[in-house]
Formats: structure tokens, sequence, C-alpha cells
């Protein structure tokens, strides 16, 4: 027998469903909605619609933006000979925390893992290949995280864009094996940037 009503277990199994929400986390979530008032479940279901519709990908960065271009890409003071490449948006947040990175990014949104079954069509490489045409790009930083898909990817975009004879380096591996970019701290960020070596 359920111990909730139908329209509460689906709520728990949507929340459930979210990643870093178990099932105690995602019943409190379900009781706190069900407490909230009609005006507020309203303006949270809207704000997530909204989101969802009016997000889309930076033409040039593939980071998530609301315009063609997002504003880093857009802003005329970033140095656009340089391109660090990172796997998520959280990475690249993280690099904007530092305030000491003037270049700009792009955005892969994965990693290569034949385990996990993610080929290299499957990340946004196609799309950094386009930017090395012409002769803007002097560098690009692999920033790829340092555990087994990282530095799979980051060979991976090495040896595809060599015949574009643009100067490829690796951020240091002060950042911890294994470790996801977004949670290690800005002096470490930094440290591994400096530190970079040429692939
Ligand atoms: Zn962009």
């Amino acid at each position: 027998m359920d111990l909730y009503s139908g329209y509460i277990n689906k709520l728990i199994d949507e929340l459930a469903a979210l990643p870093g929400i178990g099932g105690k986390s995602a019943q409190r979530l379900a009781f706190y909605i069900i407490g909230m008032s009609p005006a507020r479940v309203r303006k949270l279901s809207e704000t997530i619609l909204s989101a969802k519709e009016h997000v889309c990908y930076c033409h040039e960065c593939q980071n998530l933006t609301d315009s063609e271009l997002c504003p880093i890409c857009s802003n005329p003071s970033r140095d656009k000979s340089t391109i660090m490449v990172v796997e998520n948006p959280r990475d690249l947040a993280a690099y904007e925390r530092t305030g000491k990175y003037n270049g700009l990014y792009h955005v892969l949104h994965g990693a290569i893992s034949p385990m996990l079954g993610v080929g290299p069509g499957d990340i946004k490489l196609k799309e950094l290949i386009e930017r090395l045409r012409g002769d803007q790009v002097k560098e690009v930083i692999i920033a790829t995280n340092s555990n087994l898909e990282g530095e799979t990817t980051a060979m991976y975009i090495s040896k595809l864009i060599r015949p574009a004879g643009v100067k490829t380096t690796r951020i240091a591996s002060g950042v911890p094996v294994g470790g996801d970019l977004e949670y290690i701290d800005e002096m470490t960020l930094l440290r591994a940037l400096e530190g970079r070596t040429e692939m």
C-alpha cells in the first residue's frame, strides 16, 4: 500500500530523479512545496519553464546564456586570442570567480567516456574546431578535469587541433586527480592555470 496519494508520490519521484537529491530530500521538498502558497508554487513552476524556454547555448563558446552571445563573448575587453576549454558551465564559473583569467572559454558539456558511451560527437568539439578557423586564436588551454575522462578528452583535443597549428596547453596537475574543478579553491585553480604546459 502506498503511503501517500498518487499526486504526492509523483512529485516525490520527479524530485528524486534530480541529481544530488535522494529519497528523503525529495520527500522533504515535496511536502514543503505542498505547504507553499499557490502563488509561490506558480511562480516556481513558471520560473523553471521560462528558464528552460529562454536559456540556450552561446553561439561562440556554448556556455548557457539567454541571448545569441554570452556576456563573456560579447565583452570587448576579453582577450580573444585565448580559449580555455572546460567541461561544463560550473567549471567556467569557477575560473571566472578567480577574476584573473581574461580570455574566452569553450564549454564542451561533457567529457569523452568510452565506459559511459560518450564519444567525441556527443560533446561540443565540432564547435571548438570551427572557432579555430582564421588566425585570431593563438592558444587553447585545456582545462578539463584531471580524472580519466578529462585526460582522455584533453589528449583527444590536442590531437584534433594540432593541424590548426594553434598552441595547445594543459593546466597543471596541481588540481587533485579525480577532482571536479568546481570544488577546487581559487588559489589552486590559478596555480594550475599559471603552471600550464604545452602539449
Ligand atoms: Zn560565449
